[in-house]
């Protein structure tokens, strides 16, 4: 049964009246590729965008198995028990190939996910990283106007997703073992520089004093990156996901650093240039659209492809005239209107 279409304003309302069904619906309609669901989408996102923005939003990454969805599910527990509201997204490109989308197995966090007080969503699926975490960003400010002021956005910690996650949050909390070989092995240095926060996980029973002494390593390594901007040198923590020890410490760095942030005009200083790159991001998307989905640009690139693939005509100068090509049809649609 094909559900009734909905108006705009009963997205709107509905989400302003935190209602799951309608929170899940219209997360569903930014996530569609069909135009007509995009305008309304759009629509929307105008509407419910004055009542976001009311959240601490904090990424969360590690290699797999380093225990990101016991952390999540203890941590949001923790959280709702605080009295927030939590949001659980996921940015996991690899999750179209693999089919293991980060959050879309359902025995993964059932026990925050039936809790009332949190909402959780698994990754958008999508065929590149801009577009699901594109997704992603629109799904955290419907959660942030229905009322959910933590938002955790998890990924997994082994490639570009951490840059888009990074891009998106005002905390990026790196998750780590102890143990697992050379300290520093495993974890691209990139991305401990971005991290506001390491936390060694699986802090417990014979783990308990490896875990330490990689906190008094990592705390030395991190002594070496230059001072951040907004003057935050990067802490190191440990905890137990499973045993909830080191939970409220982490939750307590956080509400520091947010305090600390707010006072020093970083933290709104850091959400203009991230809605500055949002802009830019979607201009590129809407431009990348429209050029391959043009009628006269189709039937070139089919044209020249073999010749491309076998060498006989640059990439390059075929790639200038075909700019050039849909650019000068735009320009004559533009002096005909
Ligand atoms: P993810 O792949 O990063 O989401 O990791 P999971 O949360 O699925 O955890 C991977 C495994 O590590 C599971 O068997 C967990 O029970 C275990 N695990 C997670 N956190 C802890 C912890 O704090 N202590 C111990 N001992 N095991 C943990």
């Amino acid at each position: 049964m094909t559900k009734k279409r909905l108006s705009v304003s009963e997205y709107i309302q509905g989400i302003l009246h935190s209602d799951r069904v309608m929170i899940s619906r219209a997360i569903t309609l930014v996530e569609s590729e069909l135009p007509t669901d995009q305008l309304i989408a759009e629509k929307v996102m105008e509407g419910i965008l004055p009542y976001s923005g009311n959240s601490i939003r904090i990424g969360i990454t590690g290699v797999p198995g380093v225990g990101k969805s016991t952390f999540i599910e203890n941590f949001g527990k923790t959280l709702v028990e605080k009295g927030h509201k939590v949001a659980v997204l996921a940015i996991d490109p690899s999750s179209q190939q693999s089919r293991g989308s980060i959050l879309g197995d359902k025995t993964r966090m059932e026990n925050l996910a039936s809790d009332k007080r949190a909402y959780i969503r698994p990754s958008p699926a999508g065929s590149t990283l801009g577009g699901v975490s594109a997704r992603t960003r629109e799904a955290m400010l419907i959660c942030e106007a229905a009322g959910f002021d933590v938002i955790l956005i998890e990924t997994v910690g082994v490639g570009q997703s951490e840059i888009a996650v990074k891009g998106m949050v005002d905390f990026f909390l790196l998750l780590m073992l102890a143990g697992a070989g050379d300290e520093l092995q495993g974890i691209k240095k990139g991305i401990i520089e971005i991290c506001d926060a390491m936390v060694i996980n699986k802090a417990d029973g014979a783990n308990f004093e490896p875990a330490k002494n990689a906190k008094r390593e990592y705390a030395n390594a991190l002594h070496l990156f230059p001072e951040k901007e907004n003057g935050w040198i990067p802490q190191v923590k440990t905890c137990s996901a499973v045993e909830k020890t080191g939970l409220d410490e982490i939750l307590e760095m956080i509400m520091d650093y947010r305090e600390r942030m707010l006072a020093n005009g970083y933290w709104e200083n850091n959400r203009a240039g991230q809605r500055i790159n949002w802009l830019h991001e979607h201009i590129r998307y809407l431009l990348e659209r429209s050029f391959f989905q043009n009628k006269n640009i189709k039937n070139h690139l089919d044209q020249i492809l073999p010749d491309i693939t076998s060498g006989r005509l640059s990439p390059i100068a075929k790639a200038r005239e075909l700019v050039d090509i849909f650019t000068k049809s735009k320009g004559e649609k533009l002096d005909r209107s």
